[in-house]
């Protein structure tokens, strides 16, 4: 059986409305952009005005005024050192860039031969081939193995977010560059939280070391933030969790939450010796530039949605909501089919042993009237960070109820997977 498909007809706030009227509380932010709530009156109103200006100008041999204001703005958030702004169309199309932007910095400073990134297995980030060529080897992407460019894998950090840190966790790191270090051009990883492949938090130390490697081989350090970027975590970004500057990425990508979840936009914030390095080089310009780079629209969407950012304190929100996950999550540890519950800033994952069936699925979603989209075995919350705390105690009930659950037909049923 396929999973199950809603026929959606509005949304607004924490609500998404079917078209026979039904309401679901949307558990999962709309795969997490959406950060203030669906239709906020504030994004909605931005992308209309701009609508009635400019919906669209290439942006090669033009720039605008809300592309100049978005890449100002994040490079003010961005962690320091980080000024050299590019948009993407989105989150996939980002980390492409950051990696053609850390080959073409290797070219440009005399290391042509640094061709290949290291990513960590668990990982996950995106769905074109670049960065599905970054994500974790054994995961979705297996099936296209063939036309993807090759890489180099570190294994998944195993000491979790908040136990003690253990040296050797970096060790697989470590051999990775001891053997192909001078092929290496960056590390990717996503900081602390491993979301769409591992559901994973994993210690901010693992980044320290990665920093400090990365400085004595003169490779770049990437951060994939997308997903665990403007507060999902609790503070703005996750790598801020080994401590202020103790980490501090060449490049950074953000995506997803950007634009609150009104349209498509990504981003690559990337320090000035990389900007400049690239520059020196030839070609000069940093070779990416697709048809709707850096949409006025979109621009306007990512400016009002972190007017809201700025104006909310979004980390308190995170914090509120992981109480709620804390009080609400934690007692289903008990339950038989729980392997696990895992709950940081406003991320609460449970891994069950075996995933129920889609019908069943279906009947507490419409049951509870929650939105969840389970995936391999964690059935999770990443939530508007507006949801109420009544919103909150629906979604650790009905996550309740889909622990409760029989398992399903056994994982390896093709249909069984997204
Ligand atoms: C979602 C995600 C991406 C891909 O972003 P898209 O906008 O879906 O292309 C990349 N990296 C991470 C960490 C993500 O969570």
């Amino acid at each position: 059986m396929a999973p199950p498909v809603f026929a959606a007809e509005r949304a607004s706030g924490t609500r998404i409305v079917l078209a026979d009227g039904t309401e679901l509380i949307d558990a999962v932010a709309s795969w997490w952009c959406v950060a203030h709530g669906h239709g906020h009156p504030a994004i909605v109103e931005a992308v209309r005005r701009q609508s009635e200006k400019m919906c669209h100008v290439m942006f090669g041999g033009f720039t605008h005024e809300p592309a100049v204001e978005l890449a100002e703005r994040i490079a003010a958030i961005a962690p320091p050192g980080l000024d050299r702004v590019f948009l993407a169309d989105s989150g996939s199309i980002a980390v492409e860039v950051a990696a053609k932007m850390c080959v073409q910095y290797q070219r440009a400073a005399g290391r042509p031969e640094r061709r290949r990134l290291v990513a960590l297995k668990g990982g996950y980030h995106g769905d074109t081939c670049c960065a599905m060529a970054l994500s974790d080897p054994d995961g979705m992407h297996e099936l296209f193995r063939g036309i993807m460019p090759r890489h180099f894998f570190a294994e998944k950090p195993r000491i979790p977010f908040g136990a003690e840190w253990e040296a050797s966790d970096f060790d697989s790191m470590r051999r990775v560059i001891d053997e192909h270090g001078d092929e290496i051009a960056a590390m990717i990883c996503e900081p602390v939280f491993q979301a769409a492949n591992a559901m994973w938090f994993y210690n901010p130390e693992y980044l320290v070391q990665m920093r400090r490697l990365c400085d004595e081989r003169g490779i770049l350090l990437v951060f994939d933030e997308i997903a665990a970027g403007f507060h999902r975590t609790g503070p703005r970004w996750a790598h801020e969790h080994a401590g202020a500057g103790a980490a501090a990425p060449d490049i950074m990508c953000i995506g997803k939450a950007l634009t609150g979840g009104a349209m498509t936009l990504a981003a690559v914030a990337a320090s000035s010796r990389v900007a400049e390095t690239i520059s020196s080089g030839r070609p000069s310009a940093f070779m990416h530039g697709p048809t709707y780079m850096a949409n006025p629209l979109a621009c306007a969407a990512a400016c009002a949605s972190l007017d809201l950012f700025a104006a909310g304190d979004y980390a308190s929100r995170a914090s509120r909501i992981e109480r709620s996950f804390l009080e609400g999550l934690a007692p289903l540890r008990g339950f038989p089919n729980v392997a696990d519950v895992r709950v940081l800033g406003a991320v609460g994952v449970v891994e069950l042993r075996a995933m129920p069936s889609v019908g069943d699925l279906r009947r507490v979603i419409l049951e509870t009237g929650v939105w969840l989209r389970p995936f391999s075995n964690f059935v999770y919350s990443i939530p508007p960070f507006t949801a109420s705390g009544a919103d909150l105690s629906r979604i650790c009930e009905a996550i309740r109820e889909v622990c409760a659950l029989p398992p399903g037909p056994p994982p390896d049923d093709p249909e069984f997977h997204e």
